[in-house]
């Protein structure tokens, strides 16, 4: 049984590599990619550049990350 292990990838594509924070993708969540908040909302690219290579395009970022409040300066 692989539940578990298909529960954790969900979990893990459904959270910011930044923060770790929820990333609230509409992908990841099942929804249309178009009804993603990424389609409105514009994305850092200091944000986009702090994202470990290997994740671009399997992990989102979330909104917060995507505005350029980088999480490695907050306190
Ligand atoms: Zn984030």
């Amino acid at each position: 049984m692989n539940s578990n292990e298909t529960l954790q990838r969900l979990s893990w594509t459904a959270s910011c590599p930044l923060c770790g924070q929820p990333n609230q993708c509409a992908i990841a969540l099942g929804k249309p990619p178009e009804s993603c908040w990424c389609m409105t909302t514009p994305m850092s690219m200091l944000a986009l550049a702090l994202m470990p290579e290997q994740e671009r395009g399997q992990r989102c970022i979330c909104p917060s990350c995507a505005q350029g409040i980088a999480p490695a300066t907050r306190p």
